[in-house]
């Protein structure tokens, strides 16, 4: 059971992007940090660890000096990232507990997604440093069915096989709370309409529609939940 913190800010914009409000890294925040660590100090015991998420984390200078807080408060420590800050995740992985990165496109692709030149080799610079580190950790890449083609994502995950990734997940791209743009471009598509066959050796992280009879059951969604830890 962990707390997760929202870091505001992130140099990128992602087409299917959900969180754009988190996107200035000058956007005054919901709850100063001060309050973050007086939360913290009263569930020691209660929580097992804090997970960073964004926006993009590793934008944050003060990331670094808040993991340092929270393992002295004795909690375990995760990072979501997209690595778009590949110096600043390598400075923080040695005090990791487990790393999720984005890897979002083939290296030379990636400004399709991100709207950013170079941002591949930000992104397979972090990589090689998760890698590198030894730290625990999942890989995944969003299968976006308006930029990606079935023959990229198979490359994409040869690719990552090749490298040493130890956890490749496929998720699902969604519309809830992206531009409109990019939901009437997604039109509905799934991640199976674009990968009838997907790549072995992967895990696949689907999101469960709304009106899904899954929905309607608390046993069936506690199950789903398990099975679709981002998506329900
Ligand atoms: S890296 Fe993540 S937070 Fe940043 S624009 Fe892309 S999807 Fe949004």
């Amino acid at each position: 059971m962990v707390a997760t913190a929202y870091l505001q800010g992130c140099p990128w914009r992602c087409t299917y992007c959900h969180n754009p409000d988190l996107l200035d890294p000058r956007s005054p925040g919901t709850h100063d940090w001060v309050e973050v660590t007086g939360f913290l100090a009263r569930r020691r015991g209660l929580l097992d660890g804090v997970v960073f998420s964004g926006g993009e984390p590793t934008r944050q200078a003060g990331l670094p000096a808040a993991i340092a807080q929270v393992r002295r408060l004795g909690f375990r420590v995760g990072l979501h990232t997209a690595g778009a800050y590949p110096r600043r995740l390598a400075e923080v992985l040695p005090s990791l507990d487990w790393v999720g990165l984005d890897i979002k496109a083939p290296r030379d692709r990636y400004h399709r997604i991100t709207g950013v030149a170079a941002s591949g080799e930000a992104a397979f610079g972090s990589l090689a440093a998760v890698l590198a580190s030894g730290v625990d950790h999942e890989v995944r890449v969003t299968v976006d069915p308006t930029t990606h083609s079935a023959a990229e994502i198979d490359g994409l995950v040869a690719e990552l096989d090749r490298l040493g990734a130890g956890r490749i997940v496929l998720q699902e791209a969604r519309g809830q709370g992206a531009g409109p743009g990019y939901v009437a471009a997604l039109a509905g598509r799934r991640l199976r309409d674009l990968l009838a066959h997907p790549p072995a050796g992967v895990e696949l992280r689907e999101t469960v529609p709304p009106g899904d009879p899954v929905r309607r059951s608390p046993v069936a969604a506690a199950a789903a939940v398990r099975e679709y830890p981002g998506g329900v």
